[in-house]
């Protein structure tokens, strides 16, 4: 599962914590901490 500071690329990821969704629109882009809950864990 990528966690916050990973580079898993472009896609949508939902914190595996609260169930917020993020999307990623670049391929070098790191995954941030949810700004939801903070939570850094993602599926
Ligand atoms: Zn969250």
């Amino acid at each position: 599962m990528p966690k916050t500071g990973e580079k898993p690329g472009a896609g949508q990821y939902t914190c595996k914590e609260c169930g917020k969704t993020l999307t990623l629109d670049d391929e070098t882009d790191k995954l941030p901490p949810c700004s939801n809950c903070g939570g850094t864990e993602f599926k």
